[in-house]
């Protein structure tokens, strides 16, 4: 029986001489372990291209910009990939408006969000003739209009507004209730709108929201984007025209199979029609997703090193740990945990742990697998939010990262090495 996948766009398995093999597109994940090592990242090209044109597709001739949001995945062959097809980029730091521009992304198709912009992230943005702002607070457009006073240019902003719904997400990924530190406060809005309205060197150019992540249902967004649009409505009675919508990221994937986010193509017509209905056709629409462009398409390889039998479960020690991997120990997420070559014997339950030393370092709890020390293992959709949260606690030096592109396959980033690790600190003179 071949193994079951998530909607992990990119990878499969095929039968070679000695059984089933997991491939991403046309590479064999077995021989990029011997090429670069374990543990691993491995992306598709095909599949982030795939998750990007969904978007662009179901917007057709719509005035549309999709700015990928960089933290889900900032690896620059990532950000090249997107750039190549036209994309916009969402940033949250000056580090990653540098990415964006080292890897040949347009500044001026950048979005800044984040509710703790620092004058010098302002004014390297200013520089760079970023897109717009996404405003989250008053102290933050005041600081805008001086920072742009001061280097004579003009600020587009944007509104960030709490629309203070319930995506109904996990709560450390629910960002647009009334208590999360988000976006301008609902009713805060209008008034902060007409102020902008009325700064030096700021131009109101749109009004936003960005409500959770991994949201795997579309009523969400439309009432969010009901509660933006009748604020909207209120500026333009006042006279205060805004030229765009941003409607933020947040649309969850499949990490299970028995899970059922809507397709991108659904969820971007609904939103279309909601707004046609509501009489806003003429807005540019701005979306800003991460995860649903890049978390199918990647995979973190890693090899059992120990099998430990226990009283009460087993454990299969592998060499990826919670510092490469955060989201189960973080957010107790569920990720899939597939053999990388499918043995035919029986399976037994295993919890898929790593060698960092807290209880919290765990992968995957109890797991049917069948399993011998020096296996491959796969962790599925480990494309966002995986690398881009990973650290060196215990001092473990991070993975590579690959791209695969059909049959080529490319180190996107070198592995680290030990001495890197510590290579900026010191001792006492
Ligand atoms: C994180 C973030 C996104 C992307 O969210 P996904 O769930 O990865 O799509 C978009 N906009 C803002 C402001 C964010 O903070």
């Amino acid at each position: 029986m071949i193994p079951a996948l998530p909607a992990s766009e990119g990878y499969g398995y095929r039968p070679g001489t000695s059984g089933l093999r997991l491939y991403c597109e046309d590479v064999a994940l077995d021989e990029l372990a011997t090429r670069f090592g374990t543990p691993l990242y491995i992306y598709s090209r095909r599949a982030i291209e795939t998750g990007y044109m969904a978007y662009r597709s179901a917007l057709k001739n719509r005035s549309a910009q999709v700015c990928y949001a960089v933290k889900a995945n900032s690896n620059l062959a990532v950000l090249d990939v997107l750039a190549r097809l036209g994309a916009g980029f969402d940033i949250v730091s000056s580090g990653e408006l540098a990415r964006v521009v080292a890897a040949g992304g347009d500044a001026s198709k950048v979005v800044f969000s984040g509710v703790g912009k620092t004058e010098r992230e302002i004014g390297a943005a200013l520089n760079a003739n970023i897109a717009c702002f996404n405003v989250e607070s008053a102290p933050e457009l005041d600081r805008i209009d001086a920072a742009a006073q001061r280097l004579s240019k003009r600020a587009r902003v944007s509104l960030r507004v709490n629309p203070d719904i319930n995506a109904r997400t996990h709560p450390y990924i629910s960002t647009g209730l009334k208590n999360n530190k988000f976006g301008v406060a609902y009713d805060d809005a209008l008034p902060l709108a007409r102020l902008t309205a009325q700064k030096t060197a700021v131009d109101l150019v749109g009004i936003g929201c960005h409500i959770g992540s991994q949201i795997t249902e579309i009523a969400p967004y439309i009432e969010a984007v009901d509660r933006i649009v009748d604020l909207i409505e209120a500026l333009a009675r006042e006279g205060v025209a805004v030229g765009h919508i941003d409607i933020g990221g947040g649309l969850g994937i499949r990490y299970r199979t028995e899970e059922n986010p809507p397709l991108i193509s659904d969820l971007i017509a609904a939103l279309l029609s909601r707004l046609d209905s509501r009489g806003q056709q003429h807005l540019t629409v701005i979306f800003e997703p991460g995860r649903s462009i890049v978390g199918n398409a990647g995979m973190l390889l890693t090899r059992v090193e120990y099998l430990k039998p226990g009283a009460s479960k087993n454990f299969a020690i592998v060499d990826a740990a919670m510092n490469d991997l955060i989201r189960p120990a973080l957010y107790d997420a569920w990720m899939d945990v597939v053999p990388v070559a499918p043995r035919t014997s029986s399976p037994e339950r295993y919890d898929i742990v790593g060698p960092v030393c807290e209880s919290s370092d765990w992968l995957a709890r109890d797991r049917a697998l069948a399993l011998h020390p020096g296996d491959l293992l796969a962790i599925a959709s480990a494309g966002a939010y995986a690398m881009a949260m990973s650290s060196n606690y215990n001092t473990r030096a991070r993975p590579a990262e690959v791209m695969v592109s059909g049959s080529q396959a490319y180190c996107v980033r070198q592995r680290e090495a030990i001495s890197e690790l510590f290579a900026s600190e010191s001792r006492l003179p």
